[in-house]
């Protein structure tokens, strides 16, 4: 499933009212299109904003949202009050608004002109008062929103809108989304499971099972021919180890998994899936654990999440979307082995599945036993992820709803080579530090499996938690295990009290 931005737009919406007259509303107009150009020119903006006019009644309103509840390029409405529009006239149009809403709270001039300003421009450029008004009437419908204060020309504003679109956009993908589960969940193993009927009501994602013999069966079908071109692009890209090249003992390995991927995506080609799982216990008709297509399959863009982790396969298929064109990369990790020196770290790896986009150097092709599946030796790309800063994320399912958790972490270069550890690996220290941040995220209930993003800041997850509606609980240099017990208690009571109102 490519990702592609030029799919999708963003509607831009202004509000005013009939009371200023015929000038004053093509004045609107004019300054409007204007800062939708620049918006647009800014080659900040991941998404086209397409300017839809000036609203001046109830009944201009109600038409407008529900031409974009049903046109399929619009990915989310932004407003913004020239001048002061009545906000009961609002009221039917936001009842029925499905789309993402941002609300640009700015000024067509930067500055205000002290010795040409009268009335009349004083009531034109007064969107100091319009979106406030419109801010009550957003608040006290409960609507989800983005708020985004500043002057249009600044950077940071146009930032913060591009950051709102790349989640806009990870919506609607997540919409279609469909998770290929090859095996269940690994037995006995609670995080990683959850109800998966409110995670579509919620999400939109679909997750379907796929028997691993549907897979096994396509496997057989793939060509020597096949297998050498494969190779040949695997040859191009990474360096092999000894056994694991043309001429070395384990060779077979590798075209092994060369035609395990080639079945894979054949079959998720063929169900349109966009995410998938395995699982190391439910491999019957493999040869050996999809590691090495799990690892490039999740380069190019597909969720993955191992042992049946349908819910990180999805996260991560919407990191992947979100950060699509960024630097930095995007990986499935797991929290294995801690470094309780100085202020601590943590080994990241997993039995093999780590996205090459976070590596520091050209990965090794390498084959070695797992240990655990009673499986040939699997092929897998062995690599250190780079430094520099970035977000884990993990979905939990809390019984009576998904909570979403968040952690910073500065991934740093491992103090010595790892020459006996045959699997790809991140290390990093998580903000505050490893003390707080295992404590919160432990009293949180936050899986060992996470999506990890070089690429994404929480600012996403606010946007993303704001339109999914959904706790979010991010863990970061602010946090204090006090503050964050108390956090965790206000959220229950929160989030009871809000299925009340809302049935
Ligand atoms: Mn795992």
């Amino acid at each position: 499933m490519p990702i592609n931005f030029e799919q999708k737009e963003i509607w831009f919406i202004t509000g005013s009212q009939l009371l200023y007259g015929d000038e004053t509303i093509r004045e609107v107009n004019r300054h409007s299109s204007f800062i939708v150009d620049g918006l647009n020119q800014s080659g900040i903006l991941p998404l086209k904003i397409v300017y839809q006019g000036t609203v001046l009644s109830a009944t201009e309103i109600s038409e407008k949202f529900r031409t974009a509840n049903k046109s399929s390029t619009c990915a989310g409405i932004i407003v913004w009050m020239h001048t002061f529009s009545p906000a009961k006239m609002w009221i039917g149009g936001l009842k029925s608004l499905q789309k993402p809403l941002l609300h640009l709270h700015t000024q067509f001039q930067r500055e205000i002109p002290w010795r040409e300003i009268d009335m009349d421009y004083m009531n034109l450029n007064q969107s100091a008062h319009g979106d406030r008004e419109f801010g009550y009437m957003t608040s006290r419908m409960r609507k989800a929103r983005k708020v985004v204060a500043g002057y249009w020309e600044n950077i940071d504003v146009r930032e913060r809108i591009a950051v709102w679109m790349r989640v806009c956009f990870a919506w609607e993908d997540a919409q279609k989304m469909k998770i290929l589960r090859f095996g269940d969940n690994m037995n006995n193993v609670a995080v990683t499971d959850g109800d998966k009927i409110e995670a579509e009501l919620k999400f939109g994602y679909h997750i379907d099972y796929c028997p691993v013999g549907d897979l096994a069966e396509i496997v057989d079908t793939v060509t020597e021919q096949e297998i050498n071109h494969l190779v040949e692009e695997y040859e191009s890209l990474y360096t092999f180890s000894a056994e694991a090249g043309k001429s070395g003992t384990k060779h077979q390995q590798v075209r092994e998994a060369a035609r395990i991927e080639i079945a894979l995506r054949r079959i998720l080609k063929q169900k349109e899936a966009s995410a998938f799982t395995t699982n190391f216990d439910a491999l019957h008709g493999l040869n050996q654990l999809p590691g090495l297509a799990s690892q490039r399959l999740m380069n190019e863009g597909y969720g993955f999440g191992a042992e049946g982790d349908w819910k990180t396969a999805a996260l991560v298929r919407t990191m992947k979307v979100m950060s699509s064109g960024l630097s930095g990369g995007t990986s499935f990790l797991e929290d294995y082995v801690y470094h309780f020196k100085g202020e601590g770290a943590v080994l990241q790896a997993h039995m093999l599945e780590i996205c090459p986009s976070i590596a520091a150097q050209k990965p090794r092709l390498e084959v070695h036993p797992l240990g655990i599946g009673g499986k040939a030796d699997p092929a897998r790309l062995v690599f250190t992820a780079h430094e520099g800063y970035g977000v884990a994320v993990t979905v939990v399912d809390m019984g009576n709803r998904f909570r979403m958790i968040l952690n910073e972490a500065d991934c740093v270069l491992p103090e010595a080579d790892l020459p006996k550890l045959p699997v790809a690996r991140a290390f990093w220290i998580p903000r505050p530090n490893l003390t707080v941040s295992a404590e919160a995220w432990i009293l949180a209930g936050g899986t060992h499996h996470t999506s990890f993003s070089f690429a994404l800041t929480p600012e996403y997850f606010d946007d993303y938690a704001e339109i999914a509606d959904m706790e979010l609980l991010k863990i970061g240099n602010a946090t204090t295990t006090e503050m964050f017990k108390k956090e965790l208690r206000f959220n229950e009571v929160y989030y009871l009290l809000n299925r009340a109102v809302q049935s």
